[in-house]
């Protein structure tokens, strides 16, 4: 007997190694188990370039309209690629256009098992990177000072006041940058935060430098302040603290911590400390991310991409060991937050019991490459691609029975 789950769930389809993954996933341990209404929207490379990327748009669409989505990693063509498949143009990346249109702020959460034991002593549960996804050097406007000259900083209102800073008066030469954000921005992010910290029931740091950038970090600060504020009570019902930091302080307090937090980083500190994280609690292959609008809309995917050195392999009929873990994942996230939308906990249980069967098989020794030399006692033997999603799939029947 299938689970009946009461609403559709946007699919996004994707490429190379990451897409055999994906059918295997969906046809062993989903479609059996779960009747459900799957909004499919195909985003291979192929596929995009025939819709001229529209696809990409109407999944993103299609994600706002559904609410839930879970998302195969793609290929985000560079001129190589361009070579490789034909393409009319580079598209651009397709997680980029779908938070662009959501307005989302990305999170990414380890999977953790007990045999893999985190870089950090201390770390016992999970880190949470929300990284603000939009501007700061990212968006910078940069330019090589070739000599002696004034850089000025120049705001025209369309009023037609004018403010006009002085960056620096260059003697000899420099280099100078400029990089903006957005009020708007600024809040979805905090609200985002918040949000997710309420959904996933963990404290809420955010780090930023406003001693010394006291009015553009400043005004990330006393933004995040607002939001907390206007979310107050169900911070509080939750029993989530809040606390703002130097990002010094931030770094430090993270490292001596046991986890259990979501920390909040603007967009370089995001870039850079998501990094440190992953390799921190171990693979790629186990790290998931999801991204959440402030309007309460959700997609799940894994935080690696489409995997093409084990989809070349795979292509020349090579056995391939591709951790499939933050792949099924990203598809239990979106189950379960679909559960809970629909109120249906039986779905939210069906997501609970794959993720056990998925873990236990891990800490049964039973592992992809990527995790055998992380793994203590260290298994004689790794798993190949298909053999770890049927063990996945063999406790899964017995548990589920
Ligand atoms: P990648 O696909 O994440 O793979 C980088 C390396 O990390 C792999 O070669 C592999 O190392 C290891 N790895 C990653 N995921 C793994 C898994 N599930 N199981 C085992 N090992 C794993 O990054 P990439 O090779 O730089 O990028 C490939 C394509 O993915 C690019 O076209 C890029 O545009 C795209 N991409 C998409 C997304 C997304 O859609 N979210 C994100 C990042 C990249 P070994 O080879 O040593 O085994
Ligand atoms: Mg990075």
């Amino acid at each position: 007997m299938k689970i009946k789950v009461k609403n559709p769930i946007v699919e996004i389809d994707g490429d190379e190694m990451a897409r055999i993954i994906w059918r295997l996933i969906k046809e062993r341990l989903i479609l059996p188990y779960l009747d459900i209404e799957l909004k499919y929207y195909d985003l291979s490379i192929q596929n995009r370039d025939r819709t001229e990327d529209r696809i990409t748009h109407e999944a993103a669409e299609a994600i706002r309209h559904y609410m839930v989505g879970v998302k195969c990693a793609t290929i985000t063509p560079n001129e190589e690629r361009v070579k490789e498949f034909g393409l009319k143009k580079a598209w651009p990346s397709p997680n980029a256009t779908i938070r662009a249109i959501l307005d989302g702020t990305v999170f990414r959460k380890p999977i953790i098992v007990k045999n893999i034991p985190p870089l950090v002593k201390t770390w016992k549960k999970p880190i949470i990177i929300g990284r603000h996804a939009y501007g700061d050097i990212y968006r910078s406007v940069e330019a090589i000072v070739e000599g002696p000259a004034l850089a000025e900083l120049r705001i025209k209102y369309d009023d037609g006041r004018e403010k006009v800073l002085n960056i620096h008066r260059f003697n000899s030469a420099g280099i100078v940058m400029a990089i903006h954000n957005i009020e708007d921005s600024m809040r979805s992010f905090a609200k985002a935060c918040i949000m997710y910290a309420i959904d996933q029931k963990v404290n809420l740091w955010f780090g930023a430098k406003d001693t010394i950038s006291k009015t553009y970090h400043g005004r990330f600060r006393d933004i995040f302040n607002e939001e907390v504020e206007l979310k107050k009570k169900e911070l509080q019902d939750g029993g989530i603290n809040y606390r703002y930091m130097l990002i010094d302080d931030a770094v430090a307090q993270v490292l001596k911590s046991e986890g259990g937090i979501l920390w909040a980083c603007m967009n370089y500190d995001g870039d850079v400390m998501s990094d440190m994280v992953a390799t921190g609690f171990g693979s790629l292959g186990m790290m998931t991310s999801v991204l959440v609008s402030p309007d309460g809309r959700f997609e799940y995917e894994a935080a690696h991409g489409t995997v093409v050195k084990h989809y070349r392999e795979y292509l020349k009929g090579n056995p391939t060991s591709t951790n499939s873990v933050a792949s099924i994942f990203a598809w239990t996230g979106a189950i379960r937050k679909r559960g809970e939308l629909d109120k249906t906990p039986e779905v939210c249980k069906f997501a609970n019991v794959l993720e056990r069967a998925v873990i236990e098989t891990i800490e049964s020794g039973v592992m992809t490459k990527d995790l055998l030399n992380l793994a203590e006692p260290r298994p004689e033997r790794y798993a190949l691609t298909e053999e770890f999603i049927e063990k996945v799939k063999e406790r899964l029947e017995r548990t589920w029975a």
